[in-house]
């Protein structure tokens, strides 16, 4: 029987992140996976590269240049009149995940990690048994199991998904037309990205929410203008909505929905189900080697992310908290340095979030309402792009940065943003945040000029009252 230090179940951002830190380390390290790309061809990974992260912000971006050339171009003097091939803007999105997928296999070779193709699952706490695609079977001796299996779209029984008429994310990443009227169930994070994409290219969307706020987890400042700003672009997002059934016709989907007490019959060309992602745990021989898992399917994992049996590990979408690419990523080379003997640590409190409409939408730390109702006396400062020379020079003025500190310590502990490249202001955020910094502290940073950041430094000040330029 083969054998290696470290056997990681799963390749994507969790799973190949920590075979290559543990390989660094001196570790023998094989990483199992089973996936098969669109050619049928195995890939490295996971949701992230393949269907999620990365070809998900191809298409964002793509789609936000021809809208910027629709809408924007003529305010810069620019006049053209753009026209979109969508197989040609699918293939770059393809050709993007395959050059970066591939890239992962030349990691592990440069790294001298074993990409064991096939599914993987425990033969006990200390072996794995991998059955390639063609039916052989193999058992591996591991001396530590990093189970990173992530996670699959959640289904819904009132709209069962045929990825033809009713799809998932992967569905909906992979249309070849753009559909004319689009059904989205859920405005989460897929639902307005994906929703944004082919609003963006000429999709007349409606998105369908169950609860009756929007964006319930984000700061309700940034959630109420993030709203306001995405429905102003033409997203038709109705809260409160209860679909009672969905039903795939060869020329439409019908949808029957529950809105404020009374129910109503919508038609779409295509219908999204983006309403969450449920862990990926089944088939794993989980009960084999006894580990457990909580009532949603989670890995049941303590703060180092070890399952409480043997020297096997969980990381990723499959175990709690957020389902954040980098946070599976962060989880992998922790377990692989703890495994190497080191004292690694990850800060779940200060884990980013970021969404990728246009604008953006980013925050970490905590919410103004999560501190208020844990009695915590905090300052909260503001800034809008609308005062930013740089945003007006882009012509981006939609949005604000807040910051929260502490009224009594002037430690910041939330950053939350909606505006133009959100998803890079907030590293700076983070960066301060986890070197403790006050707001004081950004408040007295020189930040260039004129730049976005500038905004970060003036809502700083603002939690002291003194912005200068607002
Ligand atoms: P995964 O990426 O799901 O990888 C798990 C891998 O394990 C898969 O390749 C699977 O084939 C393999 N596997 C599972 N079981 C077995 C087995 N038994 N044997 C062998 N192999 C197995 N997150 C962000 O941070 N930023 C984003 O912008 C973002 N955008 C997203 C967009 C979309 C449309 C979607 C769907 C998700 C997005 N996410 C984003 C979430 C992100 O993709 C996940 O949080 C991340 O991929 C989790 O990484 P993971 O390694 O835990 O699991
Ligand atoms: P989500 O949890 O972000 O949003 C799901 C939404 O669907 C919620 O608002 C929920 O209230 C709603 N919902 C649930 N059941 C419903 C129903 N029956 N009818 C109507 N609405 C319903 O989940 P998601 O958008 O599917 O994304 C899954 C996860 O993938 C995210 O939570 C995130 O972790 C990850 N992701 C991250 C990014 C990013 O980081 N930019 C992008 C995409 C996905």
């Amino acid at each position: 029987m083969d054998a290696y230090d470290l056997i990681v179940i799963g390749g994507g951002p969790g799973g190949y992140v920590a075979a290559i830190r543990a390989a660094q380390l001196g570790l023998k390290t094989a990483c199992v996976e089973r996936w098969r790309d669109d050619q049928d061809k195995p890939a490295l990974g996971g949701t992230c590269l393949n269907v999620g992260c990365i070809p998900s912000k191809a298409l964002l971006d793509s789609s936000h240049h021809f809208e910027f050339m629709q809408r924007h171009a003529a305010e810069h003097g620019i006049t053209a009149e753009p026209a979109i091939d969508i197989a040609k803007m699918q293939a770059r999105k393809q050709k993007i995940v395959s050059q970066l997928t591939q890239g992962i296999a030349g990691l592990f070779k440069k790294n001298k990690v074993t990409w064991i193709q096939g599914h993987g699952s425990l033969a006990a706490a200390d072996s794995v048994r991998v059955v390639a695609a063609d039916g052989t079977e193999q058992t591996l001796a591991a001396r530590h199991i990093i189970i990173a299996s992530g996670s699959v779209p959640m289904a819904i029984p009132p709209a069962p998904v045929d990825q033809d008429r009713i799809v998932d994310s992967t569905g909906a990443l992979a249309f070849d037309a753009v559909p004319q009227r689009l059904g989205v169930i859920g405005a989460g994070v897929i639902g307005l990205e994906l929703g944004s994409v082919w609003r963006r290219l000429g999709a007349e969307v409606t998105i369908l929410e169950a609860l009756p706020q929007f964006l319930a987890v984000a700061d309700e400042a940034v959630s109420k203008e993030a709203l306001k700003i995405l429905s102003r672009q033409g997203l038709d997002i109705r809260l409160g909505a209860k679909v009672v059934a969905a039903k795939a016709g060869k020329k439409a989907v019908t949808v029957e929905v529950e809105l404020d007490g009374a129910n109503e019959t919508l038609e779409f060309d295509k219908l999204i189900v983006a309403v969450g992602r449920r862990p990926n745990t089944g088939e794993l021989g989980l009960d084999t080697a006894g580990i457990a898992v909580d009532e949603r399917g989670f890995i049941a994992v303590d703060e180092h992310c070890h399952t409480g049996v043997g020297n096997v590990w969980a990381i990723g979408d499959c175990v709690r908290g957020p389902m954040l690419a980098h946070k599976a990523s962060e989880e992998g080379i922790a377990v692989a340095e703890r495994i190497a003997g080191q004292k690694p640590h990850v800060d779940f409190e200060l884990i980013p979030w970021v969404i990728y409409t246009w604008p953006e939408i980013a925050w970490a730390g905590h919410t103004e309402q999560a501190l208020t109702a844990a009695g915590r006396k905090v300052r909260a400062g503001s800034f809008p792009f609308m005062a930013s020379g740089r945003a007006r020079a882009m012509g981006d003025t939609d949005g604000f940065v807040k910051i929260i500190a502490d009224a009594d310590t002037d430690r910041v502990l939330g950053v939350h943003i909606v505006g133009p490249n959100a998803s890079e202001l907030i590293a700076e955020a983070v960066i301060a945040m986890e070197f403790g910094a006050s707001a004081e502290d950004i408040a007295r940073t020189v930040h260039g000029h004129p730049t976005l950041a500038e905004s970060m430094h003036e809502a700083a000040l603002a939690t002291d009252r003194r912005a200068i330029h607002f």
